[in-house]
């Protein structure tokens, strides 16, 4: 295992959970990469569990939209033990919700459909390999000069199989959260990541979060606002897949089916050049993978096949987009 100093270190461009991110450079190649800290002296249990789990779990996975993960390093001090443990990373300049968030940066059609399908293609490649990532949102894709678009933080991913049943509840940033998981499930699936990535595509048209709670309550309330209230007619399994449904089930000769205001919702406020962009099959393919019943959601493999995609403009590659910010 290489020693830290291999690297020489720059600025500071991070902080993660459990320690920071510096920018460094190869001092023999040049190469620049990003260094995650994982702190190792703050954690009374020794080496983060976390931390643990993302080296393996990164380990495992090498597709182009998914952060390379290049070595583990560490620091030593004069007694030569190990102090810090550093994960080193290919470096990518910019974040999704610092590219979003910039007005000055000229967002295209162009831009808004190669990272959906690049993000797309890294969630189909982890699910495929059975891991789910529960935290995907806009400020953990990363994104370099080369217009790649690289799904980064994969603290809380873990692996998964279809008779798991009691998993962790609080997982995904609130405004990323999908209903089953606000409702209490803690036998979920692959589909929890899908929600987040419908929340993802259409916070790049809007140039802002999408459904934007402030806690758990009004997040699922905002949530019944634009979809309507979910019933037990589209969602069967909704008693058992959620044990909070119970509070929220229309009591009998309650009418509670208010249809979706979704399609409308995503044409209010969008930017003026977004509107022409919100066409009738990006909107079919935000609505499908926004569906309340997990089991109807589209999967990354059904959105890639979304007649979205293969209408004109046609996706670019990454090569292709304007990356002059
Ligand atoms: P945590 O898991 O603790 O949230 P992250 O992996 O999200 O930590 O890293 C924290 C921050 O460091 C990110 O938001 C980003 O700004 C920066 N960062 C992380 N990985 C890279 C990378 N490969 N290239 C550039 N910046 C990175």
């Amino acid at each position: 295992m290489r020693d830290v100093t291999a690297f020489q270190k720059k600025h500071q461009v991070g902080e993660g959970t459990y320690g920071s991110v510096f920018v460094g450079a190869d001092k023999v190649t040049g190469e620049v990469v990003a260094l995650k800290r994982i702190n190792t002296e703050a954690e009374v249990n020794g080496f983060p569990i976390t931390a643990i789990r993302e080296v393996k779990i990164l380990k495992a996975l090498n597709h182009d939209n998914i952060v390379k993960l290049k070595e583990i390093v560490t620091s030593k001090d004069h007694t030569e033990i190990p102090k810090n443990v550093f994960m080193v990373f290919e470096y990518l300049e910019y974040d999704l919700t610092g590219i979003i968030e910039t007005p000055e940066i000229k967002l295209t059609q162009d831009h808004i459909k190669s990272w959906s399908n690049q993000l797309l293609k890294g969630v189909h490649y982890m699910h495929i390999n059975k891991i789910v990532h529960r935290d995907l949102k806009a400020s953990n894709l990363l994104v370099n000069r080369r217009g790649e678009l690289k799904i980064a933080d994969w603290g809380l991913a873990r692996s998964w199989n279809s008779e798991m049943k009691r998993l962790t509840n609080k997982v995904i940033t609130l405004w990323y959260r999908p209903p089953e998981l606000l409702m209490g499930a803690t036998q979920y699936s692959p589909k929890i990541d899908c929600w987040s990535v419908g929340c993802i595509i259409a916070e790049m048209f809007r140039r802002g979060g999408f459904l934007k709670g402030h806690n758990e309550a009004n997040q699922l309330d905002l949530i019944f606002q634009v979809m309507g209230h979910p019933n037990e007619l589209d969602w069967p399994n909704i008693h058992r897949t959620c044990p909070l449904w119970k509070n929220f089930e229309p009591k009998k000769g309650e009418h509670s089916s208010k249809p979706s205001k979704l399609r409308d919702e995503l044409k209010n406020r969008l930017p003026t050049n977004a509107v022409n962009w919100m066409t009738p099959h990006a909107m079919d393919m935000i609505e499908n993978l926004l569906a309340y019943n997990p089991d109807k959601r589209y999967s990354a493999a059904q959105a890639l096949t979304a007649e979205w995609f293969f209408d004109s403009p046609l996706v670019k590659s990454a090569d292709k987009l304007n990356m002059k910010f």
